[in-house]
């Protein structure tokens, strides 16, 4: 049984991926920062595991978690939020609030976990950024930056933690249906749809499949895996 801990673990993905890896018989932290229903909806569903309030871009909220957990054997950096918009349009503030969630609560969390993986020998992360992060993508310039750095963050931190046998490796999801997309219209969804290989949207769980072979697997690291259907080869 390992300790799990996933951030942004109420909704779309995050969740998804507390339901996977409880079902492996693993223990489950989750947060989230500010959607209270999604949250006690979560903890109904999954009583196992344990939900806990904290923004991710707030050092003080990470270190409060990292102190009531022990010990952790994998961290799923999911929280993130959207920003779609025209660069001319973004305020610095809404630049500033994309990156510090995206980019910089991944930072804080690997930062805190990293000490318990070097003191129990191991470990593994991954981390949610998204295809965006590799190709760009129009009127998301904030976001494709958070994600962009989430990769060269993985890389990075896969080489520097190597030697500790601590794995790091990113997922890069393409259009998954979850509240994320709920701003797009019906036409929208279908034109997007259309320029996918395989021809719909993808499901949380597909994500969560991978990031649990991420998690388990002791060989990878470094890897930005695709889960978007085709749509960036
Ligand atoms: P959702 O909006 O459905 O869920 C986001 C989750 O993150 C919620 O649990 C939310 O809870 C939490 N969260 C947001 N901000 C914070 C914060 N500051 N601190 C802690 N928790 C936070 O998103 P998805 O499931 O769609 O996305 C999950 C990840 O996957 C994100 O990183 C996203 O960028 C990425 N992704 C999604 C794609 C998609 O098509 N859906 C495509 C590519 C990547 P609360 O609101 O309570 O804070």
């Amino acid at each position: 049984m390992r300790e799990v801990l996933i951030t942004g673990g109420t909704r779309g993905i995050g969740l998804a991926c507390v339901e996977r890896f409880l079902a492996a018989g693993d223990r489950v932290t989750a947060l989230w920062s500010r959607d209270e229903e999604a949250a006690k909806r979560a903890q109904e569903r999954f009583p196992a595991a344990r939900f806990l309030r904290a923004d991710v871009a707030k050092e003080g909220d990470v270190q409060r978690i990292f102190e009531q957990i022990s010990l952790l054997d994998v961290l799923v950096n999911n929280a993130g939020i959207s920003l779609f918009a025209q660069v001319q349009d973004t305020a610095l503030s809404d630049w500033e609030r994309v990156l510090s969630v995206n980019a910089g609560g991944t930072f804080l969390c690997c930062k805190y976990a990293v000490k318990k993986f070097l003191a129990r020998g191991e470990g593994a992360i991954v981390n949610i950024s998204s295809v965006w992060g590799e190709t760009g993508g129009s009127c998301e310039s904030a976001y494709s930056a958070s994600k962009g750095a989430v990769i060269a963050f993985t890389k990075a931190l896969a080489k520097e933690l190597a030697p500790s046998f601590v794995t790091v490796n990113c997922v890069c999801p393409g259009a998954i249906d979850t509240e994320m997309n709920a701003r797009l219209s019906d036409a929208e969804r279908r034109a997007l749809a259309e320029e996918i290989p395989l021809g719909r949207f993808g499901r949380a769980e597909e994500v969560a499949q991978a990031v649990f072979f991420l998690a388990g697997s002791r060989y990878t690291t470094g890897q930005a895996i695709g889960i978007n259907g085709g749509f960036h080869i």
